[in-house]
């Protein structure tokens, strides 16, 4: 597998909103640290509030620079219904494992959420509804039962029959769930703001530097990098995104393609309760709406990393995108000023790894996304935050690599 991707082609409709800087500096010569955070995204700059709070000394590098990864790309629908629904994972991994799976991403969001106002993180955050709306993955009695089974492990969710959610949000499918309290946010504000945080504790930025090998002892982690200079780390959490490190084996993680959109402004045509919307269906369809009313909408996943073909496809897709969402909302304006391509690692039960490295017991992995990365991300960042504090997480063995 390519270690080393390009990570997303196209014009992300993030580029129209400004997010605060985050500076770095040169790296001239060899360091130390606690701790090397590699990857300047949101799962490193999650990675890096939460070890310097509880007053690690923390380095950061990026061979790119802060937020030019996956993160500008992301249409940041911060949910904790994560992509593989209850029922279904449940048959995938054991009803008991899938609801403790899904009852940590509904944790992950309620303190990611509470952790941005402590923070006082200006980006934008909503607390949205969303509806997941029957499709031909799972129909009207599929949702009926998936409803029943997350009420059962804790979670809210109400089924909402086709008459019901005409008359509510004015869209037409056999069913959908209804379920309160995902995130809506700006990702980049929000990355900005906890790399700003960890810098106002201590943490050094360095970029564009990149970590190029890991030798490994039993008191810490030599990093040599594409500068020279070696960073002698106590541990090394490896927040790179879909792009493997070359320590990491890569069982069980793979690639896909995704397109996605953005319309203009139009605040007056937007659905009721601005739900997210999407659908349980294969290829699916994704929709948010931004506070100054344009619409963000995604999916038409291709099961293929190669790049060119990717980018080739950014027209064609966008064109399909458009279509599909006038077909849903025949209200909006859905053509597309803001169209854009990525790359999208993933597993197949859809749940991230977040491990420590084969033989190399003082690094840290957080790996293979897929359509939750946010929540995960900030999974991680409580997973690694844990294990530094000298516990192990209730929950680890959930994220560990697969044998
Ligand atoms: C089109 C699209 C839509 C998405 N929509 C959603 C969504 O709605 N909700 C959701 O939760 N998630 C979504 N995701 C997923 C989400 O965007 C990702 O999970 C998230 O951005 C990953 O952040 P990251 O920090 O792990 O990776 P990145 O942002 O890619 O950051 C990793 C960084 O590591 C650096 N790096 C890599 N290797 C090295 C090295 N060896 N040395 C130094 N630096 C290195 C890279 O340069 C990069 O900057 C979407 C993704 C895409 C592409």
């Amino acid at each position: 597998m390519n270690r080393k991707l390009d990570l997303r082609t196209g014009n992300p409709v993030w580029t129209a909103y400004r997010a605060p800087p985050v500076p770095t500096g040169k790296l001239t010569r060899d360091i130390k640290t606690d701790v090397l955070v590699v990857g300047m995204g949101i799962s490193g700059a999650m990675m890096a509030e939460a070890l310097t709070c509880d007053g690690h000394d923390v380095v950061v590098i990026d061979r790119r620079g802060p937020m030019k990864g996956s993160t500008s790309a992301t249409t940041a629908l911060v949910q904790y219904e994560i992509d593989q629904p209850l029922t279904m994972l449940s048959s995938m991994i054991g009803k008991a494992r899938a609801v403790a799976a899904w009852r940590r991403s509904r944790l992950a969001i309620a303190n990611l959420s509470a952790h941005l106002d402590a923070l006082g993180i200006n980006c934008g955050k909503a607390e949205r509804p969303s509806l997941l709306l029957a499709g031909n993955v799972l129909g009207a009695t599929g949702l009926r039962e998936e409803a029943e089974a997350r009420r059962a492990a804790g979670i809210a969710a109400e089924y909402l029959t086709r008459s019901q959610l005409g008359d509510r949000f004015g869209i037409e499918r056999d069913g959908a769930i209804l379920s309160p309290a995902n995130l809506s946010l700006d990702p980049r504000k929000m990355t900005s703001g906890f790399h700003r945080a960890a810098q106002q504790r201590g943490a050094r930025y360095y970029a564009p530097v990149e970590a190029t090998g890991f030798s490994s002892s039993s008191s810490g982690v030599e990093v040599a990098t594409d500068t020279g200079v070696v960073i002698n780390a106590g541990h090394v959490v490896l927040a790179t995104g879909y792009e493997l490190a070359s320590v990491v084996p890569a069982t069980g993680h793979r690639v896909v393609s995704t397109w996605a959109i953005a319309t203009r402004p139009q605040k007056l045509a937007l659905w009721p309760e601005k739900a997210f919307v999407w659908e349980a269906s294969e290829p699916y369809l994704y929709l948010r709406a931004l506070p100054d009313g344009r619409v963000v909408c995604g999916g038409e996943d291709e099961d293929f990393q190669d790049e060119t073909l990717r980018d080739e496809l950014l027209p064609a897709k966008t064109e399909r995108i458009s279509n599909k969402l006038n077909a849903l909302m025949p209200g909006l304006d859905c053509r597309a000023e803001y169209a854009w391509t990525g790359s999208f690692g993933t597993t197949s039960t859809g749940l991230p790894i977040i491990a420590k490295v084969p033989r190399h017991p003082r690094i840290h992995a957080v790996m293979g996304y897929g359509g939750n990365g946010i929540t995960y991300s900030r999974i991680a960042a409580e997973l690694v935050r844990s294990e530094l504090a000298g516990h192990r997480d209730a929950d680890a063995a959930l994220y560990a690599l697969p044998r």
